[in-house]
């Protein structure tokens, strides 16, 4: 059983390491953005009131994104465990989740702060953008990106670590090694 928090700024190996993970523990990845992008692929409601906010790398209002956690969390594979990524993103997600899991019977065991210099974030999402082409990879909106989790996303840091479940680690390492890490953190 394991259940587990990614925190960190865009481009700090999030999703890179949740799913590398999710697959040795066999939980389910559970990545926001994913669900969110997919959502503006099948032109879903929740997909078409999304899309602005993420063009812009605005958070998403919390009233579309709540609904979507608790939707995902009561499904039947989460019940054995899951990694979240991408969220919480504010405190006051955080707090939502916080009581959802209550509601559940669950606790989380750690929320993983990956911590990136902002130099090495923006290029490595300048690459990925040449990569993948995604629409928020930009200069302009990379940099809101990174002030938003400046501004909204950082204090929940303090949230997890009030709650004695924060692991730190340095991001800013070859991924095997941040896998290593993590391997020997969960499994041990
Ligand atoms: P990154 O962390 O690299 O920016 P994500 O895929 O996690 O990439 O998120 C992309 C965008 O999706 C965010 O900029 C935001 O607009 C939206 N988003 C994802 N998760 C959340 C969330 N928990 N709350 C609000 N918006 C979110």
């Amino acid at each position: 059983m394991a259940r587990l928090i990614f925190l960190g700024p865009p481009g700090a190996g999030k999703g890179t390491q949740a799913k590398l993970l999710a697959e040795l523990l066999q939980v389910p990845h559970i990545s926001t953005g994913d669900i969110l992008r997919s959502a503006i692929t099948a032109k879903t409601p929740l997909g078409e009131k999304a899309k602005s906010y993420m063009d812009a790398g605005d958070l998403v209002p919390d009233s579309l994104i709540l609904d979507m956690i608790r939707d995902r969390l009561n499904q039947s594979d989460a019940h054995k465990g899951w990694i979240l990524d991408g969220f919480p993103r504010n405190v006051s997600q955080a707090s939502f989740l916080d009581e959802l899991l209550q509601e559940l019977n669950q606790t989380c065991d750690y929320a993983i702060n990956l911590e990136v210099p902002d130099e090495v974030l923006m290029s490595r999402l300048l690459e990925r953008a040449q990569k993948e082409g995604r629409a928020d990879d930009n200069e302009d909106t990379i940099r809101r990106r990174l002030e938003v989790y400046r501004s909204e996303t950082a204090p929940v840091i303090g949230f997890y670590r009030d709650h004695s479940v924060l692991t730190v680690i340095n991001g800013d390492q070859p991924v095997q090694s941040v896998t290593e890490y993590l391997k020997q953190l969960v499994c041990s």
